[in-house]
Formats: structure tokens, sequence, C-alpha cells
């Protein structure tokens, strides 16, 4: 019992003496801090330097293993003291002591600033009837003959680009689960188009419109945007032929239980390779033998015929299916 409790009391020791270092290093780059009510320090903020100590910083770490900080007048906040000592021209000495006492997490706040994308500047809806321009008649004639609906339109934000970068393109956002913008594809609707598709330099490593996605129910995985739209219901499109970490890793902690794969068939290797992982994680896996055809060419009505007769994959038929290409 001594020893635990000695141990328990070095250990709390040790604690105090790492929080009594990195207040002194804040201390020499902020100013001395003042103690505040809520057993916290406040400091000058080096954001907006009112004369009077508005910066709250929480030397205890959270459960996150975090050290956030606030500043009451200017509403600037964030998780770690190494970025707000980097504001405020800390030495790189000071930065290298710091590091020795707090965890460094402002590497994953920048990735993430990264990812924020937006629609190019450019971008025109296109179920308005306030422009009745010729190359607008002529992105509506190019979803007409896709079978795209207006309501399509609508609902996936379809727009397009009379000028700039994405000029005489579809625009094809995807939102995330909140509804925030997470990707978009154009397609260029001229006949003879020198680009036929031109991506955003964002991470593709995402879950294209999981707003409209129930887990609850049945999911199919597509290839493109424009298969999502026709088979209409809980389809996922990879934007390419890989099942990318993210939405795998959603796929296999969700209680989705069905999965259908609706891949070319060009991509069947790949496709044999998601089924046999997801079989592994004991999901009712159903391969959609497309026939070179692909959804969005099939149609809504052919396209639900043809996962209706579809039955789901064994090990046998899988084994079968990797021998025979
Ligand atoms: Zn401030």
């Amino acid at each position: 019992m001594k020893i635990l409790w000695k141990l328990k009391y070095i250990n709390v020791y040790y604690i105090v003496m790492v929080n009594q270092l990195l207040v002194t290093l804040v201390n020499s780059v902020l100013g001395t801090g003042k103690q505040t009510a809520r057993g916290n320090m406040a400091y000058t903020c080096p954001h907006c330097n009112h004369h009077k100590p508005k910066l709250e910083i929480n030397f205890t770490e959270n459960k996150e293993g975090n050290n956030p900080w606030h500043c009451w007048v200017c509403d600037k906040k964030g998780k770690s003291i190494l970025q707000l000592l980097r504001k405020a021209g800390a030495s790189q000495d000071k930065i290298t002591e710091a590091k020795t006492y707090v965890k460094d997490v402002t590497y994953t706040t920048k990735e993430k600033v990264v990812n924020v994308l937006k629609l190019p500047s450019e971008y025109m809806r296109l179920d308005q009837s306030d422009n009745n321009s010729i190359i607008k008649r002529h992105a509506l004639a190019y979803l007409k003959r896709r079978d795209i609906s207006m309501t399509d339109i609508s609902k996936y934000n379809i727009g397009y680009c009379e000028e700039g970068l994405y000029k005489n393109m579809i625009i094809l956002p995807t939102y995330d689960k909140d509804g925030s913008i997470n990707y978009y594809t154009a397609r260029s609707f001229e006949k003879d188009a020198f680009v036929k598709y031109r991506n955003p330099q964002v991470s593709r490593d995402i879950i294209p419109n999981e707003h409209f996605i129930n887990w609850n129910l049945p999911i199919i995985l597509c290839e493109g945007l424009f298969d999502a739209m026709a088979i209409k219901r809980n389809a996922i499109p990879l934007l390419g032929k890989n099942i990318q970490s993210n939405l795998m890793k959603k796929i296999v902690t969700s209680v989705v239980d069905k999965i259908y794969i609706a891949l070319d068939r060009d991509a069947i290797k790949q496709a044999l390779k998601f089924c046999e992982k997801l079989m592994a994680e004991g999901k009712e896996v159903y391969l959609v033998d497309l026939q070179d055809k692909d959804p969005s060419e099939m149609g809504f009505k052919n396209f639900t015929k043809l996962i209706q007769k579809t039955v789901p994959l064994t090990y046998y038929n899988l084994m079968e299916q990797k021998l025979s290409i």
C-alpha cells in the first residue's frame, strides 16, 4: 500500500513539475500570466493585443491530451500551446523545449484546413431561370441526354461554368454527412472535349454524398456520380474503382450488412478484392454483373431488376470468379 501511495505521489509531483516548467516557459514568451478563478492562467493575447490579460490557457491537459486556450476579446481559440507560442513569435529553442512538455497537434489542424473545399468561383446553378444563355442550354441538353432530371439537378446541386478553368463543364458536387461540400467532379459537355474530366486537387478519401446514405439499409457501391444518380437509392459513388480507406472504415464499422458492388467489368480484380475483404468482415456481399453497361447507361428500372436477380456471393463463387480472370 505504502509503495502504491508513493508512486501516485511521484506521478502527481511529476505532472505539477512539468506544468510549472511549461508555465515558466509561456510566461517568458507572453509575459507573466495571472492565475484565474478557474485555475487557468490569463495572458495578453498575441492575436488582438488587448491591454487586459484576456487570453486564458488551460495548463492541465484535457481528456484528449490538449491544452485548450481562448481569448475572451477576439474569440481566437486553439488546442495547442505550441500554436500560441509560434503566433507570439517564440524562438525555435523555446518551441523545442515546449514540445517536450506538450503534444504537437498543430499539424493535424493544418491538414484539416487544406481540405476545406469551395465550389469554383464561376459555378452557376442550373435549376434557376435567371439566365438562359446558349451555354446553359447546352449544359442542360447534355444532362438530359444522360437522363438526369430537373429534380436530380436540384437534389445534387448540379451546376456548370461558363468561364475559367471549368469552362463548359458540368460541376457535380458531393457533400459529407453534415452537408458540407467534400469534393466535386467537373465533366465537359462539349462534343469533342480535349479534357473530359477535371478534378480539384484535394483528397478523394471521402464519403461522397453521405448525407443521402441510410446505413441501416443495403448500400450500393458504384463508380461515378452519374451512376449513383441513376441508381437513386443508397448508392455511393467511389469516384473511381477503389474503395478509399475512410469509406472502407465506415462500411466495416457501420451496421450495414448488405453491400452491392456494381463496378465495370474491367475493374473485376479490384471488385473481387473488396468482396473478399467485406465478406471477411461478416458482410453479405452481392457482386452485380453489369454486362458491359454501367448503371447510368442502363437506367433505374433495368438496374433495379438486375439487383433483384443478384444473389449473395459465397466463398465458392468468389474463388471461381478469381480463377476465371
Ligand atoms: Zn485576443
